[in-house]
């Protein structure tokens, strides 16, 4: 039994998984009568990818599927298929799926099973460990959200993140980075202080496709901190931050105050990555150049050299101001000796910028 398949669609409205269950459980059998089953076996296996499907739920599950997607037989004793969807109009459609029948899929239910691995947007998702279904239908709407994020201009471009506020396994908020009319604020921001600030939130679970930040020009507050504060039970974290200076500080910081983390299924770090590669990219090379510019000696031998070299001309021109009461024979002009103090002046201030600079690359 195909149960990544199964396990792809769980983005999908139950319904919709019931439909991809029934539908690929039957494309297993290549009998021309269809694969043999009951309602109470489609019950059982289901339930080991999606939960609790109850009898009630599978019949209507069957019921909604459209005949050219596949057709339900029951077989009588003398070989004969009566079909399903002669009998659907009558009241008594459930006691029909009460024992063994077959599902024969058709040509158009193939095309139905990719319909809606491709209406589920990620057909390779399964849960890793440690994350359940519902953790990756909030995080995959956490993706939805970062991707509503727009271009904000300005010299550096801005991550595009999202954020989803779970409580008690329903979706409280969802808000992304500078999301009208909250322009430049940040997803969780937004989520935790315009639109749930009066909500207890002891306890929920925070979705956010980019790790909480943890600077924030005061009298702002970081998202990290706001997060301890709202007293939130468990963050589940898409990307970390890209610049190196700041990686892993965010979950550091709700560790230290007991929040547990998880992280987003790979599938789903990898559309982050994708969108904020541009983002990530300028972080990432920023810092780079700025610790290459600090450690390569090259750079700083050419400075130690401008200056030793300010220094023999500083000296040079000092020795030329005319010392009169060690050479009173010397008849230097008034000007003459101003020019040279003032050459000598400016000389020493490029002196004390280089060694500034000197000191600034250590
Ligand atoms: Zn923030």
């Amino acid at each position: 039994m195909p149960f990544d398949d199964i396990l792809s669609v769980v983005t999908l409205s139950k319904t919709g998984q019931l439909e991809h269950f029934i539908l690929t459980f039957g494309l297993e059998s290549r009998e021309d009568a269809g694969r043999a089953t009951s309602i109470t076996q489609l019950c059982q296996v289901a339930r080991e990818t999606l939960g609790e499907v109850d009898v009630r739920e599978m019949q209507d599950a069957i019921y909604n599927i459209r005949p050219e997607h596949a057709t339900f037989l029951k077989f009588l004793p003398n070989g004969t298929a009566v079909d399903f969807n002669r009998y659907r109009k009558l009241r008594e459609w459930r006691k029909l799926l009460n024992a063994d029948f077959n599902i024969r899929v058709q040509p158009g239910g193939r095309i139905r099973i990719e319909d809606l691995e491709a209406a589920s947007g990620a057909p390779v998702l399964r849960p890793p460990l440690g994350l359940s279904s519902d953790d990756i239908r909030f995080a995959t709407l956490a993706v939805d959200e970062a991707r509503k994020s727009i271009e904000e201009g300005g010299a550096r471009p801005k991550p595009k993140v999202g954020a989803v506020i779970v409580k008690e396994g329903k979706v409280l908020a969802k808000a992304h980075r500078g999301e009208t009319p909250y322009l430049a604020n940040h997803a969780e921001y937004i989520a935790l202080e315009k639109k749930l600030k009066d909500e207890v939130l002891i306890g929920s679970v925070v979705y956010t496709t980019l790790e909480p930040c943890t600077t924030r020009n005061p009298p702002k507050v970081p998202c990290a901190e706001r997060l301890v504060d709202r007293r939130i039970g468990r963050v589940v974290i898409g990307t970390l931050d890209p610049d190196p200076r700041i990686t892993g500080r965010g979950i550091l910081l709700l560790r230290n105050a007991g929040i547990a983390i998880d992280l987003f299924p790979p599938e789903l770090m990898s559309q982050l990555e994708e969108l904020n590669r541009d983002f990530t990219r300028d972080r990432q090379t920023r810092f780079v150049q700025d610790k290459e510019q600090r450690q390569t000696p090259d750079a700083w031998l050419d400075l130690f050299r401008e200056k030793q070299n300010l220094e023999e001309e500083v000296a040079s021109l000092e020795a030329q101001v005319p010392a009169f009461s060690v050479r009173p024979q010397v008849k230097a002009g008034k000007d003459s000796i101003d020019l040279l103090n003032d050459k000598i002046k400016r000389k020493k201030r490029q002196l004390d910028e280089i060694t500034e600079r000197i000191t600034s690359l250590r």
